[in-house]
C-alpha cells in the first residue's frame, strides 16, 4: 500500500500546516511515542500539530513520563478541521475509532506511515515498511529529513517505541538497523534507564496479582508449544488492575522452555480480546486474521464475541491445529523445543 518515500513525505509536510496525529486504539509504547516524537519535530517547523486518541481512554499510566503525553485530546473532543490528518503505527480505520475516521474523512489531505503489512490503503499517501521493527525508526528518519534538530524529547520519545516493540531489544523484529537507530536516539538525549525504569520496573501492584491469577489459569497445549491464560472481568474489581496492568502478562507466558506461541485472553464484557506472540517462524498474524484480527509475523491481537470459555476452547483448538501440523519442521528449525 505505500505509495510515497520519506523524503517525499518530508517535503510535502514542510509544505503544509496544522496537522493532527493519531494512532490505533489502546495506544502501546509505539503508538504514543511516534505521535509525540513527530508532533515535536512538526512544531519545530513552526507548524500546528496536535495529537488525538482515536478513542476516550487513559493513556497508560507507564507513558506518561514522556513529554508532551498530557496533551492528547480523544478524537470525539477535537474540534475544528485540520488540513492534514496523519495516521502513525495504524493502518486500518477498523484500528481507530469512527470519531477519528470522521475527522480523516473531513481532512483535505491524509498521510499513513506505518509498518504493519495490509492490503488496503486509507489515506492519500502511504509510506509502510514492515521490515522496520517501530514506527519510531520512520518518524526518527522523518524528523532528520524534515531538518529539524532531533532533540532530546524526540529522542526519548522514538526510542520507547523501539524499545517497547523490539520486547527491549529481544524479539525477531530486533536488526542492526533497530540497534543503529538507538545509538543515535542515546546520542541525541534518550535515557535507556530511564524509560526502562518507568515502562518496566513501575509495575503495579495490582498488575503483579493478575500475573498470579493468569499463571495459576495457564493451559499449555501442543506438548508444551503454547501457553494460554485469560483476564475475567472479576479480576480486576477483585485486584484493583486497570485494563494496562493486563499488558505485561503474556511475556510470562512466552517466557516458559518449550513455548512457541503464548496467548493471552482477556474478557471485555460481551467480547474478547485475545493477544498472540510467537517466539518461533509461526506466522501468529495469519492465526489472527482467522479471527478477525491481524498484526505482525510474531506479535498479532483480535477480537472475538464471548463468553470467555467458548474462545477459549475455538483458540486451543486452532492452536492445536496449527502447532501440532508444523511440529517436526519447526523443531528441526529452532531447537527450541522443551527436552
Ligand atoms: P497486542 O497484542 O499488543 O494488542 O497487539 C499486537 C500487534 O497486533 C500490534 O502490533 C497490533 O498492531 C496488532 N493488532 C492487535 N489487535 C489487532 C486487531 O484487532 N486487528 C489488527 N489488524 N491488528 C491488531
Ligand atoms: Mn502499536
Ligand atoms: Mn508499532
Amino acid at each position: 500500500q505505500t505509495n510515497t518515500d520519506l523524503p517525499a513525505l518530508a517535503r510535502i509536510l514542510g509544505e503544509r500546516d496544522n496537522f493532527v496525529i493519531c494512532g490505533h486504539v489502546s495506544p502501546d509504547g509505539d503508538c504514543i511515542g511516534s505521535q509525540l516524537a513527530l508532533m515535536f519535530a512538526l512544531r519545530l517547523l513552526g507548524k500546528t500539530a496536535t495529537c488525538l486518541l482515536a478513542k476516550d481512554e487513559p493513556i497508560d499510566v507507564r507513558l506518561t513520563f514522556l513529554p508532551g503525553s498530557d496533551e492528547f485530546i480523544p478524537a470525539a473532543a477535537f474540534q475544528g478541521v485540520p488540513s492534514t490528518f496523519i495516521a502513525v503505527d495504524v493502518p486500518l480505520k477498523e484500528r481507530m475509532n469512527s470519531a477519528a475516521g470522521h475527522i480523516l474523512d473531513a481532512c483535505e489531505f491524509s498521510v499513513t506511515i506505518d509498518h504493519h503489512a495490509v492490503d488496503e490503503r486509507m489515506t492519500d499517501l502511504a509510506y509502510v515498511d514492515p521490515a522496520i521493527a517501530s514506527t519510531t525508526m520512520l518518524i526518527w528518519e522523518l524528523a532528520g529529513l524534515l531538518g529539524v534538530e532531533r532533540d532530546a524529547r524526540i529522542a526519548q520519545c522514538c526510542y520507547t517505541g523501539l524499545v517497547t516493540d523490539t520486547g527491549r531489544f529481544q524479539y525477531q523484529n530486533t536488526d542492526a538497523p533497530a540497534l543503529a537507530a538507538a545509538a543515535q536516539m542515546v546520542e541525541a538525549g534518550a535515557t535507556p534507564a530511564d524509560v526502562s525504569r518507568h515502562i518496566f520496573q513501575s509495575r503495579s501492584l495490582p498488575s503483579i496479582e493478575l500475573e498470579a491469577l493468569a499463571i495459576e489459569r495457564m493451559h499449555l497445549g501442543a506438548h508444551g508449544a503454547y501457553a494460554l491464560s485469560w483476564i475475567e472481568q472479576a479480576d480486576y474489581a477483585r485486584t484493583g488492575a486497570v485494563k494496562a496492568d493486563g499488558e505485561p502478562l503474556i511475556d510470562v507466558l512466552r517466557s516458559l522452555r518449550g513455548v512457541r506461541v503464548a496467548c493471552m485472553l482477556r474478557d471485555q464484557g460481551d467480547s474478547v480480546r485475545g493477544s498472540f506472540r510467537a517466539k518461533d517462524d509461526t506466522d501468529v498474524a495469519a492465526l489472527a486474521r482467522t479471527l478477525g484480527g491481524g498484526g505482525h509475523r510474531a506479535a498479532a491481537g483480535f477480537t472475538v464475541s464471548g463468553p470467555m470459555v467458548a474462545a477459549v476452547a475455538r483458540i486451543e483448538d486452532l492452536l492445536t491445529e496449527m502447532l501440532e501440523e508444523s511440529a517436526d519442521s519447526s523443531a528441526q528449525n529452532t531447537g527450541e523445543h522443551a527436552s
